[in-house]
């Protein structure tokens, strides 16, 4: 006899298991079925966001920058340090802890919420069936009034660049590293090779980023991705534009890299490359035949903008629907269907989803950019703050970079804002909460911030719209 269930989860990454929980939270009988297996064979809830992702890359970032500042900075504060010394090791070992730790918790949140979490890999069948493989190679089949398909994303391979996932690795090799290289290459220069590229420039290594697009950071604000351009020029990375890779192969311990610019042909000789092209829907062994669940033309789970598949009670969430592959979006995803599924109201801002690159500056935003509204042909107005301006910020050694507000001229609507500089992932929430509750510009500014804070520098450039910043410009 098979499980009945209210709802199947498949996948449990941050789309799969907030949806688990709200509807154990919902009173919904409840599983979930994960496959996810770590590099030293354990098995863990949490995806590739918390085992191989957003929380050993922000390990990582953080560790590397305290090294760094520790080497360039803390001199200037008046704290000297002799015989400053890197131990990887330990810093892996921390990595690979707070990933535990983090990944641990879930289970205790499965068994708050009732949810029952099952080891192994979930095939959707023709009439909300799931075909469930445990680890230990057992069979069965849950039945299900609802199925949450979860499945997530795996890393875009280059056919000409062959992974071997020793030299030619993907973002989850480059997490592991156990010695630093002295010559990284990086094809990509999104989001993924900036945070890798930073880290291990960091820790020591000469590192060329490879870019096929002419125009850095196309999606982000075009003043702020200048000021990011010039920042990573000086920390050393050597970000090359417009580069096309042809090919790239192992010789020996070290990979030659070929491609093409502007000014020809070149070769590249580094220790490791790292591919950090994009990511792809993954549906692998996920649906049987005859589900009705359809696949769009680049692989994403067709949903509608409740995440409803074409088969009658089996919704998409996360990575393998459209949209950015964020973790905070496919967890709003889960929790909304966990909701509906519940006859609950349910909804996802699709408008006003925030962005975070984890680099130093940190480089953050919500809505659109300045040249998004140009485009679109609305009166608007800009208001910039810079941190150099911000006392807190320089009492930090902070001082780089600004925030930046756009506005609507007509009605003083927020249209968009971004920021570079420290604590900019923290700073956006306040953006992306006054955009939610349809703030206008002047509700920021007569919004009393305390003093001194970073969170200034938005009520400046709030003020700054308008042409009214006390401590600025007015720029
Ligand atoms: P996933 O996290 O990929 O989880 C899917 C899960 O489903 C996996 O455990 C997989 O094993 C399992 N699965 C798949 N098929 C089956 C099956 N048939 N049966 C059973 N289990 C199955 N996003 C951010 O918002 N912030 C960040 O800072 C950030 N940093 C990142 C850093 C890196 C290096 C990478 C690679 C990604 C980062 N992301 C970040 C993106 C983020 O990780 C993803 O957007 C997020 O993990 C997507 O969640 P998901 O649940 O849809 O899929
Ligand atoms: P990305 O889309 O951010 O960047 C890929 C880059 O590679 C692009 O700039 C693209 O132009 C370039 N590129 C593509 N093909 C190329 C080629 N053949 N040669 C040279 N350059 C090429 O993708 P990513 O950095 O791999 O990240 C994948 C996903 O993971 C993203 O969707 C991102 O949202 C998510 N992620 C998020 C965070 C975060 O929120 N902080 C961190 C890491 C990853």
């Amino acid at each position: 006899m098979s499980d009945v269930y209210d709802v199947v989860v498949i996948g449990g990454g941050p789309a799969g298991y907030p949806a688990a929980i709200r509807a154990g939270q919902n009173k919904l009988k409840v599983a979930l079925v994960d496959e996810w297996q770590n590099t030293d064979g354990s098995y863990a809830f949490g995806g590739t966001c918390l085992n191989a992702g957003c929380i050993p890359s922000k390990a990582l970032l953080e560790s590397s920058e305290l090294y760094q500042r520790a080497k360039d900075e803390f001199a200037t504060h008046g704290i000297k340090i002799g015989g400053l010394t890197l131990d990887l090791a330990a810093m892996q070992k921390r990595r690979a802890s707070v990933v535990k730790t983090m990944t641990n918790g879930i289970n205790t949140l499965f068994k708050a919420a009732g949810v029952v979490g099952i080891q192994g890999h979930g095939k959707l069948l023709p009439g909300n069936k799931v075909l469930v493989k445990g680890v230990d190679g057992a069979e069965s089949t849950l039945e299900a009034k609802h199925v949450v398909l979860a499945s997530g994303s795996t890393p875009i391979r280059l056919k000409t660049v062959p992974h071997d996932g020793k030299y030619i690795v993907d973002s989850w090799n480059a997490l592991e590293f156990d010695a630093v290289p002295a010559r990284l290459g990086v094809i990509g220069a999104g989001v993924i090779g900036l945070e890798l590229g930073s880290v291990w420039r960091r820790l020591g290594s000469e590192v060329v980023v490879l870019e096929a697009l002419e125009q850095f950071l196309p999606m982000v604000d075009q003043t702020i991705a200048k000021e990011a351009q010039r920042h990573f020029k000086k920390q050393g990375l050597d970000i090359k534009l417009g580069a096309k890779v042809s090919s790239a192969a192992v010789a020996g311990e070290s990979v030659d890299v070929i491609y093409a610019d502007a000014q020809g042909e070149h070769s590249l000789q580094v220790d490791k490359l790292v591919v950090a092209v994009g990511r792809r829907p993954f549906t692998q062994g996920l649906l049987a035949e005859g589900t009705g669940v359809q696949l769009d033309e680049r692989g994403f789970i067709k949903v509608d903008e409740h995440c409803r598949t074409d088969a009658d009670n089996v919704w998409a969430v996360g990575d393998v629907v459209r949209g950015p592959m964020l973790a905070h979006k496919g967890k709003e995803e889960g929790v909304m269907v966990a909701d509906l599924i519940a006859g609950h109201f349910g909804e996802v801002n699709y408008k006003v989803i925030p962005s975070v690159i984890y680099t130093a500056p940190e480089i953050a935003w919500v809505g659109q950019t300045e040249e998004q509204v140009k485009a679109g042909g609305r009166p608007y107005k800009v208001g910039t703050f810079p941190f150099a301006a911000s006392g807190r910020a320089r009492a930090m050694e902070a001082a780089a970079g600004m925030v930046k507000i756009v506005s609507a001229k007509d009605d003083d609507e927020v249209l968009g804002v971004h920021v570079i500089g420290p604590m900019a992932g923290e700073l956006i929430s306040e953006a992306v909460l006054a955009m939610e509750y349809s703030a206008s510009t002047e509700d920021i500014q007569r919004t009393i911030h305390a003093h001194p804070t970073l969170a200034e520098a938005m009520h400046e450039a709030a003020l700054a719209v308008d042409k009214k910043a006390i401590d600025g410009l007015n720029r």
